[in-house]
């Protein structure tokens, strides 16, 4: 800013300046036009008298060196020229001057002389006895005069130029002091040019705007930052170079990353080959997933290109922790195989049973025994749907199913009843001690706990064994436990006994009719009641399994 100021400055002044010179030159030049004219007539006058006084002795031994004279008789021939023969001078009648001189006694007139090369001016006046004497001077002599001031003048030129410079840089200097010294920070707080108060009014608004959008970015930013800090799943951000822009911390321990790793290329944080694949696909604009092994846990991996308008601008990698879903996942698998061995045997033996009395190969004593057989089976297959569905009714978490208040000492007692056929054939004892409890919560589920657990304590009892239910009540739970004399349970099964189909011995299982779901039931509808379940066992000595049930406040 600074050069273009004293570039006008310097080009003003040099302007100004030769407009002047221009201007003087023209003024000068039809000055001493005007002079010349002047003196012109007066020598004309002076000459004219002369001639009229003396006529042609006059001439004799005029000396005239600047003026041309020319005498012209009253037809217009010369009568006597300065500078040329006048008798080889044609007729001057018609020239402008000469004419307006006949005329009205004077005239004047100024011509380019094509012979001479040079601007003239001439002046005529008419004598007493008819004749016209021309005076004429050349104007180059003006032009010269002029010309002699050139030099004088370029000196000045010289002198305003130097000044001329050294004031446009004292004063583009001064212009732009102000400018320099301007603190944008305090826009309003400057004093300089007023012309500049709405420039730096609209710079301050500017700048709250900046610093109010500034502001928002930056919470905007935290905000982000505490949401993908805070997430469970792992998140990582990479530009379009595979370069890393921010990794979360659930993603910095799955890579088992301590140091800072931005700016750095995802290869030099992670070998994982499967990660490095879906890397390459999704810079590419292709998105996929992996599940990889991390600290022991399945992990998904999804790799996400990001698109903006022009093209992929870099790749989101985030990590699900699915170890749990795998897990589910495969317990529904060995379920759906589980279930259709349960239900493959027994059809099996139906069938064979069937086939044979169809087929007429059965003894007629031998009828009855093998329908009491397929009837048998039959039951063992109607008992384990009924155990697949209260279990897939329980896994949905007993929607739909009311809870309503149930007495448990009552509860047990009707078990008893229904079981007591089953413990006399096992030659096992039912005793039910304790007090009334009561308890809020789904009076099937509650009865299939019992139930299940009584029935498990008669089947896996000795020859003369007892089951004792006892009911207790207290302030802050009701207490609900099964303890049986039988075979016990090892201490390396007692944890696996609550999943599906798992029997500590399957043949056992199978000759006293269990499916194998019981106590999978059990430890569902427990859950479902918001109850805690425990075991004690001593093998050889006997089993207790007691359920803890919270009492409602209020
Ligand atoms: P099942 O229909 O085979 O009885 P459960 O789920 O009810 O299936 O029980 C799983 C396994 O736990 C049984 O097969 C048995 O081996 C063992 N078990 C359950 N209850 C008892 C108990 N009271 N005493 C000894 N073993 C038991």
């Amino acid at each position: 800013m600074t050069k273009r100021i004293f570039r006008s400055i310097c080009l003003v002044a040099i302007t100004v300046f030769i407009a002047s010179v221009i201007l003087i030159f023209v003024v000068l030049h039809n000055y001493f036009s005007d002079v010349q004219r002047r003196q012109l007539w007066m020598q004309t006058n002076l000459a004219a008298q002369g001639v009229v006084n003396a006529g042609m002795d006059y001439f004799r031994g005029l000396e005239v060196s600047d003026y041309r004279i020319t005498w012209i008789d009253a037809q217009g021939n010369v009568l006597y020229d300065s500078e040329s023969d006048s008798l080889e001078m044609e007729n001057h009648l018609e020239r402008e001057e000469v004419k307006e001189a006949m005329k009205s006694g004077y005239g004047e007139s100024r011509r380019y002389s094509p012979t001479l090369t040079e601007r003239f001016l001439y002046a005529a006046r008419r004598l007493p006895d008819g004749t016209v004497l021309r005076l004429s001077i050349s104007q180059n002599s003006i032009l010269a005069l002029l010309f002699g001031m050139v030099q004088p003048l370029c000196v000045v030129f010289a002198v305003a130029l130097v000044l001329s410079v050294i004031l446009a840089v004292q004063v583009s200097k001064k212009i732009v002091q102000p400018l320099n010294e301007i603190d944008l920070d305090h826009p309003l707080l400057n004093e300089g040019y007023d012309e500049l108060l709405p420039f730096l009014r609209r710079i301050d608004s500017q700048r709250r705007q900046l610093n109010l959008q500034r502001d928002k970015l930056l919470q905007k930013e935290e905000e982000l930052n505490t949401i993908i800090g805070s997430m469970n799943e792992g998140m990582v951000l990479l530009n379009r170079k595979g370069k890393i822009i921010s990794m979360n911390p659930t993603a910095r321990r799955l890579l088992g990353v301590s140091w800072e790793c931005v700016g750095l290329h995802m290869l030099s944080v992670s070998s994982n080959p499967d990660i490095q694949e879906i890397l390459e696909k999704s810079l590419q604009g292709e998105a996929g997933e992996r599940v990889i092994d991390l600290e022991g846990e399945k992990y998904q991996v999804d790799a996400n290109p990001v698109i903006a308008e022009r093209g992929v601008m870099g790749a989101a990698l985030c990590f699900f922790n699915v170890t749990e879903k795998e897990k589910a996942e495969q317990m529904r698998r060995e379920f759906t195989a589980n279930v259709s061995h349960e239900l493959k045997t027994p059809l099996h033996s139906i069938s064979g049973y069937a086939e044979l009395l169809k087929n007429d190969m059965v003894a007629v004593a031998d009828v009855a025994p093998f329908a009491g057989k397929i009837y048998e089976e039959a039951q063992r297959m109607t008992q384990l749907v009924e155990d697949i569905i209260s279990l897939s009714r329980l896994d949905e978490g007993a929607e739909g199913m009311p809870r309503e208040k149930v007495e448990l000492y009552s509860l047990a007692e009707s078990v008893i009843r229904s079981l007591e056929p089953t413990a006399g054939a096992a030659h096992v004892s039912l005793a039910l001690t304790g007090t009334p409890a009561e308890v809020e919560g789904i009076p099937q589920l509650l009865y299939s706990i019992v139930y299940n657990l009584c029935d498990n304590a008669i089947k896996y009892n000795c020859e003369n064994g007892s089951v004792v239910i006892d009911v207790q009540s207290g302030e802050k739970e009701a207490v609900l436990s099964v303890s049986d004399t039988g075979i016990g349970i090892d201490a390396k099964h007692r944890d696996r006994i609550f999943e599906r189909f798992y029997r500590v011995d399957r043949s056992r299982s199978k000759a006293v009719g269990g499916t194998g779901l019981g106590l999978s039931i059990v430890k569902h509808a427990v859950l479902v009641h918001n109850a805690s379940l425990a075991l004690a066992s001593e093998v050889g000595k006997g089993t207790t399994v007691t359920v803890r049930f919270p009492m409602q406040e209020g």
